[in-house]
This record gives C-alpha cells, structure tokens and sequence, in this order.
C-alpha cells in the first residue's frame, strides 16, 4: 500500500487531542486542552444566534465580511494606535490556526529559512516542513522564557525568510517585553526578513502589562502580519475565527493560500466578532482581570500541593515544575510520563511541556490551564494536594 505524505505521517496526534481523551477516559478534571468552560459573553452568542437565522448564510468574501474587517482595522487603532486599511490590509481566516498555516504557505519557499521560538505552538513546524522551510531554532530558557543576542545571532542568517513569533506566548505565559522586540526587530530587519506575529492571546495579558505587537515597533509595519483569535477574545475557542493584518504585499500572497484552504468562514460568526470586537473597554479588561484572579488562584493552589509555579503574564495557562513533587511520590519519569501517571492518578490532566520542543526540551515542566470555573479549579487542587500532601 502506499502509505500518506511523510511529513505529516511522522507525527503522531496531537497531545491536546491525546491528554483531552485521557482525561474522559480516566474521568479527570481537564486542566490540559486550553478552553475555557463558560458559556462566553451572551451578546456576542445573541449576535451570533441573530446572524444565524436572520442573516446570510451563504459564502461570504473570501477575504471576510465588511464589517468584520471594518471592525479589525477600528480595533488595530483602537488598542495599538494602528492605521491600517480594511480593504487592503485585513483577511479573516477560519482559526488563528488557519491564518498561521496561510502565512506559513503563502510566504515560504522551498529551501528559505525560519526562524521558531521553544517552546512552540504544535502546528508551527508541520507546516512549516510541509512548505519546504528549514526551521532554525531559539531555544528560550526557564524559569522567565528568556533569549540573548547570541541565540539570535546563531539562528537568523542570510537565508532567512521569516520569524514565528508567539506572544504572549503558550505554553509558557511569557509576556515579550520592549527590549527582547526591539532585539527581534532588528534581526529581522538586518536579514531583510518578515515576522509572522500570533498574536491570539493579545488580550489575556496580567499584571497590569500591555501588549504590544511587534508591528508597532519602527521599521516592523510592513514586515510583520498580525494573526489574531476570536476563539481567545471572546473566550469562545469553538467558533474558529481569526485574522490577519499586514501590509497589501504581505497579505496578497497570504490569501493565495487561503483561497484553497479555506476560502472563507461562516458570516454569522463573523458577524458576531463584528460586534464583539466594538465592545467597550470594560470587557477587554474583565477579560484579563478574570482569568488574572484564575490565574492567581491557579498557581497558590498548585503551590500548596508543593509545585514550584513558574512566573507568567498571559495567556491561560501556568508552567510548573515538577521535579519536587515527583520526587515526594517516587516518581522519576519525565513530563510526558508524569501527565500520563497524573491522569490516572489524581485525575487532573495537563499537559507535558517538552511537546512543544523538538530539541533541548526542560523535562519537568508541566502546563496547567486555569481558564475554569473556581470551583473545578478548587477540585483539581483538592485532588493534587491528596495526591502530593496528605498522599490519600
Ligand atoms: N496559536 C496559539 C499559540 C494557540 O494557543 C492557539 C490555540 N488554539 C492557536 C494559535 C489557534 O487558535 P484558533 O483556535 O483560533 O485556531
Ligand atoms: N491552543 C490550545 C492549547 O494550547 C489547543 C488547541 C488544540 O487543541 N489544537 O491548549
């Protein structure tokens, strides 16, 4: 028989899918797979419902509705003082996912280099590979994610053609600071090069910290396409609707690609985000007030059942590491064998973060997301504080 595409083919599914399963399996509390488990904000679900049946629910543009594009350029100005052109400069995908795997597509060619960040998002390098890029790697390091000139130096050469940049930045809750942009900034510039930003978690940043996109810095407006997430906005990871934003040039060859992968998204959410994105600032900082209380509670939790938490400021999740409490129990397996033991035994499920390496992985950090109700957050901790603490 012959047998599927070989790149794809060498990896197995993906562990959100692997740890979600297991955790239906072992009946445990999902703190791997990140979604959060609330309904979503009722007027952005109503515009959605309202869409739905008293709308157009036939293709629309492939480039997105009007009014969502209107929306995306209104917020660019809005949050990050951005002038950008909705005809011109805007594409709506079906999922950040969509959006990053168009780029990916549109951009390289066979043999160019890129430029990924450790830890990664698991869809970054699979497509990556699939559109002949050759990945060259910035391993950031623990406790704070960080990276020197050196690393950047040895990663960026002359063949570069793009950078994959996640901020804030999952699984690790790094939050890029100025000077480490700045630092980005003039690699790419230096080499000639383009950045493609996900940004999906450009609104879950804590601490009174602020996001700001690598496209605002000097020189970076026509080099960086912005990707974005409604799924993560709206706190609705469902619905699977993100866009881009980049300079005509940018975008053009990127809606080559999703033109034959997509080539559109369904109207009645994109009406939705349409309306969600125009909600007043309360929202937005609901938003990250919201989970910053999870997360806080999250991490003193997971720290009085002796789990060292490693500092964050975004996105939904934590990093702790696990080397302590392993060895209180006896157990001298690596992450991925601690998520797998975990499940079973304290049916709490995370997920080990050497997935999202293929070199240099740390061995004993886990990520737990706490983008849930209190009370399954308050279980789960009951649950490792027995397992760890009083060892019931
Ligand atoms: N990038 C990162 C870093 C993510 O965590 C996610 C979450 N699923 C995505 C992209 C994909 O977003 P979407 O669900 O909109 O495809
Ligand atoms: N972004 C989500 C996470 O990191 C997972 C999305 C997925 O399952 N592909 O948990």
């Amino acid at each position: 028989m012959k047998s599927g595409n070989a790149i794809l083919s060498s990896y197995g599914t993906t562990i959100f899918e692997v740890m979600s399963r297991l955790s239906e399996e072992h009946g445990a509390i999902n703190l791997g797979q990140g979604f959060p488990d609330e309904r979503g904000p009722a007027d952005v679900l109503d515009a959605a419902a309202d869409a739905l049946l008293n709308g157009w629910n036939q293709y629309p543009s492939m480039m997105g509705t009007p009014d969502l594009r209107q929306a995306l350029a209104a917020h660019a100005q809005r949050f990050y003082g951005l002038d950008v052109d909705w005809k011109t400069e805007t594409m709506v995908t079906s999922g950040a996912t969509e959006a990053l795997t168009a780029c990916l597509l549109g951009l390289i060619n066979p043999g160019d280099e890129v430029v990924l960040f450790q830890p990664m998002y698991d869809s970054y390098l699979p497509i990556v590979r699939l559109a002949g890029g050759v990945p060259r790697f910035v391993s950031l390091k623990a406790p704070d994610w960080s990276f020197s000139r050196a690393d950047l130096e040895a990663a960026f050469s002359p063949r570069t053609k793009l950078v994959l940049i996640n901020d804030p930045l999952n699984p690790a809750a790094k939050v890029f600071d100025r000077a480490e942009l700045e630092l980005i900034a003039e690699f790419v510039q230096r080499h000639d090069a383009l950045a493609v930003c996900d940004e999906v978690y450009e609104h879950l940043v804590f601490d009174g910290r602020r996001h700001i996109p690598l496209m605002t810095l000097p020189g970076m407006r026509d080099r960086c396409l912005k990707i974005g997430s409604a799924g993560k906005t709206f706190s609705l990871t469902g619905w699977k609707v993100g866009y881009v934003t980049a300079a005509p040039h940018l975008l053009q060859p990127v809606a080559k690609a999703h033109q034959f992968l997509t080539f559109t998204t369904p109207p009645n959410l994109q009406a939705a985000v349409a309306y969600g994105l125009g909600k007043d600032a309360g929202y937005f900082t609901a938003l990250a007030a919201g989970l910053q209380a999870k997360r806080d509670r999250l991490s003193a939790g997971l720290r009085s059942a002796g789990f060292d938490v490693l500092p964050g400021s975004g996105t939904y999740f934590v990093v702790a590491d696990i080397a302590g409490v392993a060895a209180g129990v006896g157990f001298d397996g690596d992450d991925q064998a601690f998520c797998r033991w975990l499940v079973a035994e304290a049916k709490v499920a995370a997920i080990p973060v050497s997935a999202f390496f293929v070199e240099n992985a740390p061995k004993t950090c886990v990520r737990f997301c706490f983008s849930k109700k209190d009370e399954v957050i308050d279980t789960a901790i009951d649950r490792l504080r027995k397992r760890f603490v009083t060892n019931q």
